[in-house]
This record gives C-alpha cells, sequence and structure tokens, in this order.
C-alpha cells in the first residue's frame, strides 16, 4: 500500500470518510463480496491492465486529445480554457472508459451475461457496446416512459444486439429500471453480473469506476503539462453521479495547487423539484445501496429531480463527491439550464464543437469562472460527451443565435 490519495481511499469497506459503504439486501452481499475480490486481483494482473490498455488505444480511439478553447478564451476575456475531449471517445461520452472495463472483469468471473439499468440511455448504449465487442449477452432495463423518449438510444442498443427489458410498474424511469434490473440480477448472479453506470451504487462501484474512468484525468495531465509546461489551476467538470467528474478530478487530488469545480445542474431554479444539485441542497442519506448527500422529499425519499441533461438528473450523487465536498477538497459550481443551452451554441458556433447538454454545464461554469481570473490562468473542463443526441431537442426549444437563414 502506497500513500497517495487514491491509494488509501476508499477504506477496505467502501467508505470514504463516513460517505459510500454497502446497503444491501443479504441475497446480494455474496456476489457484490466477489466481484470486490476479483476487482482488487484483477487491478494488479497484467493481463488485465494489457487488455484494458489495448482495447483503449485500439478500439476506443484513446488518447483523448486535449484542445485549447482559442476562440471561446478570447470572447470570455480571462484564463484559458482547455477542453478534454471525451467527446471524441468511441460511442460520443466518457461511458465506454468504465464500461469495457467492466466488461473485461465480468468475462474473467466467467459471466455469461451483464445487465443494467438505463435511464436517457446513455450507459445501456455503452455497455451494449462493451457487450458486442466481447461477446456477452447485454440486458437493458429501461422505464416505460423513458423508451417512449428517447426512442433514438433505445434502436441503438437493439441493433447492438442488447435487449431492451421495459420497467412497467410506479412512475416507469429509472427508479423502477433499477428496481426491476436488480430483481434479474438476483435470479442468477452465478452467471451475470450487474454493471453500474457511474460512481454510485454500493461498494466495490463507486471505487472501481473511479478507477475506471481515471484514465481521463491522467491522460489529461500530461497532456496538459505538454502543452502549457505546469498543471492547470482548475479542473472543472459536471456531476450527475459524478463519472466523469471523479475521472478527471482523481490524477489531481494530491496536487492541492489545482482547484477542482464539480458543476450541478440547477435547471429551472431552486425549489424542490426544479433542480438536480444535489451536493448544493442535499442531506446525508441512503439510497440506492450507499450512503452520501441525497434529495429528499418530506417523507424522506429520493425526491423528484429535473434538469435539461438528461445523464446528470440524479437525486443522490457518488460517496466520494460528499466526501470531497465536506473535507473540502473540491468546490461546487451551479448552472442552470438557460447558460447551459448558452455554452452550448457558443462551443458549437466559436470552436466547432457540439458538446452534449450535461457537458454544456461544465463550458458554461467555466466560462463564468474564466471571467473572474486574469489571462495568466488556466481551466481544464472535462468536454464528457458530444451533443448529437440532443440536436433535435435544442433545435426545437431554443433558437439558433445569429442564424444565417
Ligand atoms: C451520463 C453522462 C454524464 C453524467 O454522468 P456522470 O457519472 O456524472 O459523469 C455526463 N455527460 C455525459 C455526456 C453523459 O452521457
Amino acid at each position: 500500500m502506497g500513500n497517495t490519495y487514491l491509494e488509501t481511499h476508499p477504506d477496505e469497506n467502501g467508505y470514504f470518510g463516513k460517505f459510500g459503504g454497502s446497503y444491501i439486501p443479504p441475497v446480494l452481499e455474496e456476489p457484490f463480496a466477489e466481484i470486490a475480490k476479483a476487482y482488487n486481483e484483477l487491478k494488479n494482473s497484467p493481463e488485465f491492465i494489457n487488455e484494458l490498455k489495448y482495447v483503449r488505444k485500439h478500439y476506443q480511439g484513446r488518447p483523448t486529445p486535449v484542445s485549447f478553447a482559442k476562440n471561446l478564451t478570447e470572447h470570455c476575456g480571462g484564463a484559458k480554457i482547455y477542453l478534454k475531449r471525451e467527446d471524441l471517445n468511441h460511442t460520443g461520452a466518457h461511458k465506454l472508459n468504465h464500461c469495457m472495463a467492466e466488461v473485461i472483469l465480468a468475462k474473467h468471473l466467467g459471466k455469461k451475461k451483464v445487465i443494467a439499468e438505463t435511464g436517457a440511455g446513455q450507459h445501456g448504449v455503452a455497455l451494449a457496446t462493451a457487450a458486442a465487442y466481447f461477446g456477452l449477452e447485454c440486458e437493458i432495463h429501461m422505464g416505460e416512459v423513458d423508451i417512449a423518449k428517447e426512442h433514438p438510444n433505445v434502436v441503438r442498443m437493439k441493433i447492438l444486439g442488447a435487449r431492451v427489458v421495459p420497467a412497467t410498474h410506479g412512475l416507469k424511469t429509472l427508479k423502477e429500471a433499477v428496481d426491476s434490473a436488480f430483481e434479474e440480477y438476483v435470479k442468477d448472479p452465478i452467471n451475470s453480473i450487474y454493471c453500474i453506470g457511474s460512481v454510485v451504487g454500493p461498494h466495490p462501484f463507486p471505487m472501481m469506476v473511479r478507477d475506471f474512468q481515471s484514465v481521463i484525468g491522467f491522460e489529461a495531465k500530461e497532456q496538459f503539462e505538454e502543452m502549457e509546461g505546469k498543471l492547470p489551476d482548475n479542473v472543472v467538470a459536471c456531476v450527475g453521479g459524478g463519472s466523469n467528474a471523479m475521472g478527471i478530478f482523481s490524477a489531481f487530488i494530491d496536487d492541492k495547487d489545482v482547484d477542482l469545480y464539480g458543476v450541478e445542474p440547477l435547471g429551472r431554479g431552486e425549489e424542490l423539484g426544479n433542480h438536480a444539485a444535489t451536493l448544493t441542497y442535499g442531506e446525508e442519506g441512503i439510497m440506492h445501496g450507499f450512503n452520501s448527500i441525497m434529495l429528499k422529499d418530506a417523507n424522506g425519499e429520493p425526491a423528484p429531480v429535473y434538469s435539461i441533461g438528461s445523464g446528470i438528473d440524479y437525486p443522490s450523487v457518488g460517496p466520494e463527491h460528499a466526501y470531497l465536498k465536506q473535507s473540502g477538497r473540491t468546490k461546487v459550481g451551479l448552472c442552470n439550464d438557460e447558460e447551459a443551452v448558452d455554452a452550448f451554441y457558443k462551443l458549437s458556433q466559436l470552436e466547432g464543437i457540439i458538446p452534449a447538454l450535461e457537458s454544456a454545464h461544465a463550458v458554461a461554469y467555466a466560462m463564468k469562472l474564466a471571467k473572474t481570473l486574469g489571462k495568466d490562468k488556466t481551466i481544464l473542463v472535462n468536454l464528457s460527451g458530444r451533443g448529437d443526441k440532443d440536436i433535435d431537442f435544442v433545435i426545437e426549444n431554443y433558437p439558433i443565435p445569429n442564424a444565417k437563414f
């Protein structure tokens, strides 16, 4: 054991301070312990590391570049803005980083089938991609309401060979999809494995998904130093469950001079139900098998949440984010729908990059931050994904600024 932050967090029971842990029904204790044990062995195995390196380089298209956003920087008139281009990762977002690794783990454990839930369909598409590549069966549970709303991603998953199972009870959205996927998983935990889509859920997933996503930060650190001859002064990422943010933060946690900002969606405003700013407005609570900060309704149940970015509307947050915020290592920024759409169009028109609406929250916050800082300062933004999935929604609801025809 070394003593870097990553080597010492979480503790062996999956706690980051008081956050994290594993709060699961007894039938799941053994399968999750098996996953933790396998991961702890595999993460130091040259065979596993080499296989992961191989797929990252020859299939995913890694390393993804860091781009200096020159025009956006000039537009803001302050600190220099750089983008880590996860939009250029295969399937167009960072999620494939952990899905490929989770499926390699599944294969090493001799599993035949990967199971997951999906909300907007992004995690489902990434997992279906990884399962196709490695030749495993893939079953994605999705609320009936979301299936109707997210048609293109449902079609993608089916084309990739996955089975899409509708969750038909309750509100028929993400929470019901989680219930439905867990039900399927407990039927046969020997031959199947549950693949969580962010740094959330019971131990070991918050640690494992962070480790798999840390490739973003370690690449970006080296690339940035090569470009600027020093570390960035600030790192900014959007936070839903928190995987892309933990991915880029990981490499910088021990570098105390680098300020780390997690940006939460303020949606339509600060009233409960209009946002998903969990770290800002939430309180301690257990949900989906882990202790963290969550948004609760009057009965202490997960509150309804909203954001224009459908990948970041989650009423809890990865336990490590709760810990890092409470310890003062990270700061939390806010960005509302309007600011996100403005950044979506600005990045498109000034840099030729159409960002995902989720990622646009990080860009918008970086723009606000840049204006408060001198030109000698730098900001590295994690551009978690591309915006092709969002173009129809944006164009129908928000007119193009400076449209030429
Ligand atoms: C899913 C998604 C997110 C949010 O997930 P995190 O776990 O918070 O990173 C952010 N950006 C994009 C493009 C996504 O698809």
